[in-house]
């Protein structure tokens, strides 16, 4: 089918674009006026102790970054209708160039707070500066971490080396590789990338993934002490930095950032594991499911259901995606079904669009999401994920003043999450068609086995490595290896052969040279899950905790903000009662058998 041009496509399947300008002129008008305030933060700079300075200067800050950001989301939605469109590529690039301008003309404003004495920062009253209250709390919390000016800027003018192992790795993964070709299902040549190496390992046809698997991997064990070396440094560097800021371990340092408890990361690990045999009994039903004498590593994408033939058209997917949030109650879907028609979505393809989905906008008007809806089930996950990001932003944007209006990472995916565990439900109850009811399924298992057991295995992994690096033990080709064979044993057992490959993987995950992130997918998901039974048990009262954690944007730190909707992050209970989900669903496959 040939894609249509953007022109093509019906006014009521666009977004409403034009309510974040409603002519271009008015984006180039702010765009002249916010350029000619690009140094108006200099005014306030060594000013900072002064309470009523202070307030100026973050209430001009936010101002400033307000304005920019509609400039900004503007030129970048505009350019992702059509990325073929030189004006707004020349938009975009413009509003690029100005953001790092004005971030950098703000830069002074927190180590200059942070440079004050504590019980400074503590006390500093004024009308006004209360809404600051949290986001200075946060500044002074690690201050006890921060060095004398000397020392800090010394650290500051290294990180642009300390970025040297991540930004190598990088290079050579993404230009330097290349990886083999190979034949698909239908004996066409083609060369395996990053983007298609996991559709090809989701083929049908096992000489497919078995050769994709081999020749990928073939390419990182032939880089192997080249990639070993990479990850030494950038452990090495996890540990520098964190020792420099007084930190007992590099996991310590990377969690109080966003005020973690470790106990929440190491608590995420010890639940999973009471849940491994589980895992276990997925492993051998994909075996027994796909009908193999043995279960390779490479066996592990591929689906147990093929994706059922059913179309599903946007007005169904709309109103089953309502039906689906009725537990939400009747105030969170009357703004879904409003989003719906008043032109939140972008709903389909057309040539030159971005690809995949998210949800964005800016502050003060109402959230955007992008899709390329294509008539299938998951489109209608889709709609139920994004729609999840824009509620969230829309309860935030209504309730915080700018300087809070985004959300924190670790709560990132729970909004979105909720929505997607409240539709499998609804599609549980009200489908009867076997193979449908199977596809479900096993839609939410692998949402378990790859974002909450996979990413704990890794999650595992950085820990360890860096305990390691943190003793002493030299990170070698071997001792890496070995500690990630190690893992997959545990994490998969016996039922599945563990290709010699598989020892390879830590060379080729970039998400570790950002250490200790990706746990945060394991815990969003387990809280988005808990919370879903949570709202399906007790209704109203947990919808009113739900849609209250929904408002809080970033005005509280991340664990407070999940415990008022009725999580508790630091306890085991969450992610135990979400694998408890995982349980029950292995079951029922196991039942279907
Ligand atoms: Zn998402």
């Amino acid at each position: 089918m040939e894609i249509k041009q953007r022109s093509e496509i019906q006014r009521q399947y666009k977004w409403r674009i034009e309510d974040l300008y409603a002519l271009e002129e008015g984006w180039q008008f702010d765009y002249d006026v916010l350029s000619a305030r690009e140094n108006e933060l200099d005014k306030y700079r060594g000013r900072l102790g002064d309470a009523s300075v202070l307030l100026e200067c973050l209430r001009v800050k936010d101002e400033l970054e307000e304005a920019m950001e509609r400039l900004f989301v503007y030129a970048n939605m505009r350019l992702h209708e059509d990325s073929r469109v030189s004006e707004y590529q020349g938009m975009a690039d413009k509003a690029g160039n100005l953001l790092s301008k004005l971030s950098a003309s703000a830069a002074f404003i927190e180590p200059e707070i942070l440079a004050l004495p504590d019980s400074r920062i503590k006390n500093m009253a004024k009308p006004g500066l209360e809404v600051y209250r949290h986001y200075l709390d946060n500044l002074a919390r690690l201050k006890a971490h921060v060095l004398s000016p000397e020392m800090e800027e010394l650290l500051a003018r290294s990180y642009e080396i300390a970025e040297a192992p991540q930004n190598a790795y990088s290079m050579l993964n993404n230009a330097d590789m290349k990886f083999a070709v190979i034949k698909d299902e239908y004996g066409k040549e083609v060369q395996i990338t990053h983007g298609r190496y996991i559709s090809l390992m989701e083929s049908a046809n096992r000489d497919v993934r078995r050769e994709t698997f081999n020749a990928f991997y073939a390419e990182y064990i032939k880089m192997k002490n080249t990639i070993a070396a990479l990850y030494n440094a950038s452990v090495k560097k996890d540990i520098f930095f964190a020792k420099a800021h007084k930190f007992s371990s590099s996991i310590e340092a990377s969690l109080a950032e966003n005020n973690i408890p470790v106990q929440v990361y190491t608590n995420l690990i010890k639940v999973t594991e009471e849940f491994l045999p589980d895992m276990h009994r997925y492993v051998r039903l994909r075996k027994k499911i796909l009908n193999l004498p043995e279960l390779h590593m490479y066996d592990l994408y591929t689906p147990l259901v093929p994706e059922a033939d059913t179309k599903v058209t946007y007005e169904d997917a709309k109103a089953t995606v309502l039906q689906a949030l009725t537990p939400m109650g009747a105030e969170y879907t009357r703004v879904v079904k409003s989003g719906f028609n008043s032109g939140w979505i972008d709903v389909y393809e057309n040539e030159g669009k971005r690809s995949g989905a998210y949800s964005w906008g800016a502050y003060g008007r109402h959230p955007y999401v992008l899709m390329n809806f294509d008539n299938k089930l998951n489109d209608m996950f889709t709609i139920a994920h994004e729609m999840g990001h824009a509620m969230h932003s829309y309860y935030s944007w209504d309730a915080q003043p700018y300087v809070y209006s985004g959300h924190t990472i670790f709560t990132a995916e729970v909004a979105s999450t909720v929505n997607e565990a409240l539709l499998t439900e609804h599609l549980l109850k009200v489908t009867a068609d076997d193979i449908q009811r199977r596809y479900i399924i096993n839609h939410f298992i692998e949402q378990f086995r790859s974002t909450v057991f996979r990413q704990t295995m890794f999650a595992e992994f950085e820990m360890l490595a860096h305990q390691m690096a943190e003793q002493g033990e030299p990170l070698t080709v071997s001792s890496l290896c070995e500690l990630y064979r190690g893992l997959n044993e545990k994490y998969y057992g016996g039922g599945i052969i563990l290709d010699s490959q598989i020892d390879f993987e830590w060379a080729r995950i970039p998400h570790f040279y950002n250490a200790f992130y990706v746990y945060q997918y394991a815990t969003g998901f387990s809280a988005a899950v808990a919370l879903s039974r949570r709202i399906l048990r007790e209704g109203a009262a947990a919808v009113d905790d739900y849609v209250n954690f929904l408002r809080c944007g970033s005005s509280e730190y991340s664990i407070d903000q999940l415990k008022k909707a009725g999580v508790d992050m630091s306890a085991s209970t969450t992610v135990r009662q979400a694998l408890s989900v995982f349980r029950g669903l292995i079951d029922k496959l196991e039942a279907a058998g």
